[in-house]
């Protein structure tokens, strides 16, 4: 990539759309492509610092200054916020931060979709009111902010005061102006924050009167004038002063009380009466901000985190098939690439041929991406204007596997197509990275790539071939890549991968919709393999958990002589083949207990910390509710955590549950 040229591209986007947005109260582009945009920029600018320039963006707060209003020079700079996207950037913000602050102390509150606006009071009497403007210069708007009933023409107390805040239009008011606007022909707003501040730029009072603004106010020139420490305290003292002080803010005393205080309020994003684009953190005590210091353009005590929208607009640039070890094609859509929720995402499930159909789905479609947590990004909808006038092909299902041609079958009530060859290149290689997958065997080394590159050269075509790599270690050094050192330690991480519990080999085979947990269930009934093998179809059907397609498959899969072959191999190389239960006799502290895991844990995979707890005689479960025991949250933990605590159930985050561990 030309970087000076996309440098140049983002500068000539984002200029258009801030002249747009704050000239002309009309944006053309969304504040999430905004966004997108301007720290794509920030992070060209930072990685190439001689490539920016003083009239870049990045330097400039909001837009030009009307003439049609008087100008006011601004005591104290009014500036912007810097952006955060994703809870990983918002803990090496608090990391970097509490290196000055030594704690974790946050007014924490909501991020009003409005226009910022200050409000000066001389001995209790409103004298003016601006718009932040420039951040330097704003637009005296005094007659303007008199018609808005929220903004106190006369304080409680007789103090002079300079104060800030959002100049908001409630969602109840704004459906309510563009539904009379459509009646009489007007062009219709955006969105509420074009409209209030469109009509804050009105020259006739009575119009603004009328459009019925409200405000938020959160913020006080020089707070310790009046022996404030704190900003709670401040939202405190603006309440008692007669202004309008949104009641969502809270003080929050550390990381975890943070997190959930966002994740509590993205979850309920939609049910305010206003709109909200995020959550503003602020430092509590007022006298380290000056350590903790400002940048051009914003306060570092001070910072939002903006929430993403949930879905985002990209281009199907092409479907491709990937074929799983069960033989399932799955339907991959390319996608240009696109950042939700600060990651880059470039593929998306189409899931199978009904999803791709129902949706009308088309190579060359623009369509909306959702990557909620713990899902794989999927496409839900077509943008069907943007498909006007060009000639894009209706989807057709593949009729052959793309990988090995045979012909593919969808079976009666199921949506999926399989590739039943059982010599199919990609099937094979697929169970040979499953069985040696962290979650399955375990085989340090075994990754994906080498797995391809073994199949493909002919040392491992199925699983049991795995056990037998150590007879070609001298052919394999002659590799490119194939150091000694790779060479041999995979050949001990295969070795030593043989002591194995069963129920990891049983999982590795790759039997149809046995997963891990199943696995254990099978070898908890049936602890040696030979058990498991000569267990009848309607015994293992009996089992708890186990359903009757779970037996057929397990049944049908011992059936088959070349599965029987592979493992008495698979015997003969020594891997182990009984069960030692993993079940502990003495009481722990999650015995009996149902717990729910959710959002991203830093050190355990779900896997992990759920095996972990059933070791400990707890059960997991996908969904909270009153018979939960615990609720296990990391980041991006969303609406499971707000209903635990809507319910009272006992919270614990992943340094708890590691204390709770270590303790039994
Ligand atoms: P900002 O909106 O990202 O954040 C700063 C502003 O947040 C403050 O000035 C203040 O007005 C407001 N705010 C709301 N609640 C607050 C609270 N509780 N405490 C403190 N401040 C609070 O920054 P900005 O400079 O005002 O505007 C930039 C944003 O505007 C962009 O991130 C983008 O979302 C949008 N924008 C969109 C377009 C477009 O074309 N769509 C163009 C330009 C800007």
């Amino acid at each position: 990539m030309d970087i000076e040229k996309r440098i140049e591209e983002l500068k000539a986007l984002i200029n258009k759309a801030n002249y747009e947005y704050y000239t002309l109260d009309n944006p053309t582009i969304s504040d999430y492509d905004y966004d997108m945009a301007m720290a794509e920029l920030i992070s060209l600018e930072e990685k190439y610092p001689h490539l920016k320039t003083k009239d870049s963006p990045t330097n400039r707060i909001g837009g030009e200054v009307l003439d049609k209003f008087q100008k006011v020079t601004h005591t104290r700079e009014m500036k912007s916020l810097a952006d955060l996207f994703s809870y990983d950037e918002i803990l090496s913000y608090l990391d970097t931060t509490s290196k000055i602050t030594k704690s974790v102390d946050y007014s924490m509150e909501l991020k009003i979709d409005g226009l910022a606006v200050s409000l000066i009071y001389e001995k209790g009497y409103l004298t003016l009111a601006s718009t932040r403007g420039d951040g330097i210069t704003g637009e005296d708007i005094t007659n303007n902010a008199k018609t808005i009933s929220s903004i106190p023409l006369k304080l409680k107390e007789d103090i002079d005061i300079e104060v800030r805040g959002e100049i908001y239009l409630s969602k109840a008011r704004f459906e309510k102006i563009n539904k009379e606007r459509e009646q009489n022909g007007e062009e219709l707003f955006k969105n509420e924050r074009n409209c209030a501040a469109g009509t804050m730029r009105q020259l006739d009072p009575e119009i603004v009167r009328k459009r019925g603004l409200d405000t938020f106010i959160y913020y006080i020139v020089d707070p310790e004038k009046y022996n404030l420490k704190t900003q709670s305290e401040a939202l405190a003292f603006l309440k008692m002063l007669g202004f309008h002080v949104n009641p969502e803010s809270k003080s929050v005393h550390s990381k975890e009380e943070l997190l959930e205080y966002i994740s509590d309020i993205d979850d309920k994003r939609y049910n305010y009466d206003y709109p909200i684009d995020g959550v503003v953190l602020k430092y509590e005590f007022f006298n380290m901000y000056s350590r903790i210091g400002e940048t051009v353009k914003s306060p570092k005590w001070a910072i939002a985190y903006k929430f993403a929208p949930l879905e985002v607009k990209t281009k199907i640039e092409s479907i491709e098939f990937q074929v799983g070890r069960t033989g399932c094609i799955t339907p991959v859509a390319n996608l240009t690439p696109v950042l939700i929720s600060g990651s880059l995402v470039s593929r998306a499930t189409l899931n199978n041929e009904d999803y791709i159909l129902d949706k009308d789905i088309r190579i060359g479609d623009y369509v909306y991406v959702r990557k909620a947590a713990e899902i794989i990004p999927e496409v839900v909808s077509v943008i069907m204007e943007e498909r006007e006038g060009k000639d894009l092909k209706p989807f057709e299902m593949i009729e052959r596997c793309p990988k090995c041609g045979e012909p593919l079958l969808r079976r009666i009530g199921e949506a999926d197509y399989f590739c039943l060859n059982d010599n199919c290149p990609a099937r094979n290689v697929e169970q040979i990275i499953h069985f040696a997958s962290r979650d399955a065997y375990d085989i340090t080394g075994l990754g994906d790539k080498i797995s391809e590159f073994l199949y493909n050269e002919g040392f491992v075509l199925r699983i049991s071939d795995i056990f037998s790599l150590d007879n070609y270690a001298q052919v394999l050094l002659t590799k490119e890549g194939f150091k000694e050192k790779k060479v041999f330690s995979l050949i001990d991480s295969i070795e030593n991968s043989k002591s194995n519990n069963l129920d990891r080999l049983i999982y590795g085979l790759g039997i149809r919709n046995v997963g891990k947990k199943v696995a254990r269930i099978l070898c908890e009934k049936y602890p040696s393999m030979d058990e498991l093998i000569n267990a009848k179809e309607e015994d293992i059907s009996m089992i708890p958990d186990i359903g009757p397609i779970i037996a057929s498959n397990v049944y049908s899969y011992f059936r088959d002589p070349k599965n029987i072959e592979m493992i008495d191999i698979l015997k003969e190389k020594g891997l182990n083949m009984v069960y030692t239960s993993s079940k502990r006799e003495d009481e722990t502290i999650f015995t009996g207990k149902t717990v729910v895991l959710t959002g991203s844990l830093e050190n355990f995979t779900r896997d992990e910390a759920s095996t972990i707890i059933e070791n400990m005689g707890g059960k997991t479960s996908g969904s909270v509710s009153k018979k939960t025991d615990y609720v296990l949250y990391g980041s991006e933990a969303g609406s499971k955590l707000t209903k635990a605590q809507s319910l009272g159930i006992k919270l614990i985050t992943e340094s708890d549950f590691m204390e709770m561990i270590k303790e039994n």
